[in-house]
């Protein structure tokens, strides 16, 4: 009948366009390099999925993914590439779990490496006075953090969100409450195995191939694939208290942050988030708090006003659970934000590392979590931060509220100024974190092009008023804006691109180097 016959004649066009989308995928792949002798393999199915990342606003279409059971199958593809030398111009770009904002795990005609799919060698814990665990480049920090609990272990410092991989992390800081103390991923890791732009592979440590180790960590992929990385790690506390207090002056809430980041005796992880009185559902996506207690705290009623929450954890053992009221309590005293406002609960280690996840799940179930993110993360030096919350939460995003907004101080000293990233001149600098959500379809408030507006409008104010403020997850489109952000660190960058990549074949979602070096 007419149903049937229309139904295979749509199968039909969709199965030729799908043999049309792999075909010309193939046509832009040499012949020589599917001969490779690889264990894993070259897929030119659902190339759509690496096309897409978390930010939702930009699609490069690869030309193929490549599939690795082993280092080599990496070294071995690249180092094919590298000799092709031009005119080749094919690209190659690791995707850790794809969570970019920005394209920059994508590669236009390029090839995907999903390293994921990398699964030797195992996970290799070292205890001791020093303990350590060696982790594959493609493995998620969950993976990682269920594997060294269960040798009573845990890594020092982390995101907050855990389904992200290691190579992804490293290739930005990984950045979270814990960072004043322990600094950034980039500053625990104690070795790397890269494949490098010309496809060998490189173990490099501070001791050996020093300054390919400091290259690679925050160098946004440019100058190797982490492989492996092998992660410091802490003897893992059993549970938390979990504590957000609020307040409705910036200047006191700043202070006590500050003071909490340079004190001997403190909590374990240091946070704060921004409190706009129309909390919108979307603002709660961090907020997954048993009910009793500190979820309360971003539904606060604020009559108005803009509240900013300080947001605390002290870990401890189950044999500690007495003492640690007692320090919590004396950390607590110290502190300056409005007395009613005291939200605590204690969950395990595990359950408060996790927090992201669950509101993902919750997300996931009202399909919010694959909405476009248009999001901004600012490094600001401390002397700045007044003015710019003055000039932003005052003004700039008086009318919205689409995510949550992260601020949060760490400490320089943390930092190891020989690595790739770019971080303010101060000793201590705050993360600003703008999270936004957009609905795809509105042109208000809430949609893609007014918040991408807003962004900018900060931005623009950021240069006018010369804050010295730098882009955490940089996105820029002309090496003249990169040259901008790196500032006098642009030349050793250019520099350690020449060394370890120097056709410019890794990771050119960045737009950072267009051609050879
Ligand atoms: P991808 O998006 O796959 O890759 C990111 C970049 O790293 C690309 O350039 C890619 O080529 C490169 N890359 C990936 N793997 C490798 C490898 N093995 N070797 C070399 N280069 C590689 N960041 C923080 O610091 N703190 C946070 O608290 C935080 N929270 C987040 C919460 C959510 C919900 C999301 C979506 C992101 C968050 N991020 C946070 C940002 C996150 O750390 C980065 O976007 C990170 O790059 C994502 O990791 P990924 O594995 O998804 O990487």
């Amino acid at each position: 009948n007419k149903t049937m016959l229309m139904r295979s004649i749509v199968l039909l066009l969709l199965t030729f366009t799908a043999i049309r989308t792999s075909l010309s995928a193939i046509s832009h792949i040499p012949s020589s390099l599917l001969e490779l002798p690889l264990d894993g393999h070259f897929s030119f199915d659902e190339l759509h999925h690496a096309a897409k990342d978390f930010g939702n606003q930009i699609q490069f279409l690869p030309s193929a993914i490549l599939y690795p059971k082993c280092v080599s199958d990496i070294a071995l593809t690249i180092e094919h590439i590298w000799q092709m030398g031009p005119p080749s111009d094919l690209k190659v770009v690791a995707r850790g779990h794809g969570h970019s904002i920005q394209g920059q795990s994508q590669t236009h005609q390029g090839i995907v490496i999903n390293m994921e799919s990398l699964k030797s060698p195992a996970m290799n814990f070292h205890r001791g006075k020093s303990p350590y665990v060696d982790v594959r480049g493609g493995e998620l920090w969950i993976n990682i953090l269920r594997e060294s609990l269960k040798y009573g272990l845990a890594p020092k410092s982390w995101t907050d969100y855990l389904h992200l991989t290691v190579g992804g992390t490293l290739s930005n800081a990984g950045i979270s409450g814990q960072a004043f103390r322990h600094g950034p991923q980039i500053s625990n890791v104690h070795q790397l195995e890269v494949v490098t732009g010309k496809g060998e592979v490189v173990k490099c440590s501070e001791n050996k191939n020093e300054d390919l180790f400091y290259s690679i960590l925050g160098g946004l992929g440019q100058f190797g694939i982490i492989t492996q990385a092998r992660i410091s790690l802490e003897l893992a506390p059993d549970m938390v208290k979990w504590i957000r207090v609020l307040y409705s002056d910036f200047d006191t809430f700043t202070r006590d942050q500050e003071r909490l980041i340079s004190a001997e005796k403190t909590f374990d992880y240091i946070e704060g988030f921004v409190i706009k009185n129309r909390t919108g559902l979307l603002n709660n996506w961090r907020s997954s708090f048993s009910p009793q207690d500190p979820v309360q705290a971003s539904q606060f009623k604020s009559d108005g006003k803009v509240l900013f929450c300080l947001e605390m954890a002290k870990y401890f053992k189950l044999r500690e659970s007495d003492t640690v009221i007692e320090e919590t309590e004396k950390l607590l005293s110290q502190l300056n934000y409005i007395s009613s406002t005291l939200f605590i609960s204690e969950v395990s280690y595990i359950e408060f590392l996790n927090r992201v996840h669950k509101s993902e799940l919750n997300l996931r179930s009202m399909g919010l979590w694959d909405l476009p993110h248009p999001w901004l993360n600012l490094l600001i030096p401390r002397s700045k931060i007044h003015i710019f919350a003055e000039e932003v939460f005052g003004n700039i995003l008086r009318d919205t509220n689409n995510g949550p907004i992260l601020i949060y101080p760490v400490n320089k000293s943390k930092w190891d100024n020989r690595t790739s990233i770019v971080i303010p001149k101060e000793d201590v600098f705050y993360l600003v974190a703008f999270l936004s959500s957009a609905i795809p379809t509105s042109t208000g408030n809430d949609g893609l092009e007014y918040i991408i507006s807003q962004n900018k409008k900060i931005l623009d104010f950021c240069q006018r008023a010369d804050l010295g403020v730098k882009q955490y997850l940089p996105h820029y489109t002309s090496q003249e804006d990169w040259k901008a952000h790196f500032g006098p660190q642009w030349e050793s960058f250019v520099q350690r691109k020449s060394a370890y990549d120097p056709l410019a074949i890794l990771a050119p979602g960045h737009r950072i180097f267009h051609k050879a070096v």
